[in-house]
């Protein structure tokens, strides 16, 4: 195995003809590539476009603009990871791609909850 420091071109090769990557098929690579570049599309939803007012705090106005506003904490904290038992095994990054659109899913639905009910009393 060559040192982390020494030549770069033997690294390569080393990492190219390693089994799990050697394994790899080119249309499994490419597929990859493309659904990197071009990522799903956020839900639709009508929660409004985000105001910061202050540090920390995450404003969605009235979608008609009454004055009236839901804050959210821009940095809710660290929450607990969810492991399904489909996850069990998979990388780490997919999961925490999973766990953070979760996290927004979630932010979301507490948005549109608040906009509702604000519609239900305020128009
Ligand atoms: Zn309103």
């Amino acid at each position: 195995m060559t040192a982390p420091d020494g030549d770069l071109d033997a690294l390569i090769r080393e990492h190219f003809a390693r089994p799990d990557v050697a394994a790899r098929d080119v249309a499994d690579m490419l597929t990859a590539r493309r659904a990197a570049e071009h990522p799903e599309p956020l839900p639709a939803t009508a929660v409004p476009a985000p105001q910061f007012p202050a540090y920390g705090v995450t404003r969605y106005h009235c979608p008609r603009r009454c004055g009236w506003w839901h804050d959210e904490p821009t940095d809710p904290g660290p929450s607990p990871l969810i492991v399904s038992v489909d996850q069990a095994g998979a990388d780490v990054g997919a999961m925490l791609s999973l766990n953070a659109e979760a996290q927004l899913l979630a932010l979301l639905e507490r948005v549109e909850r608040a906009i509702g009910e604000h519609y239900l009393t305020g128009h």
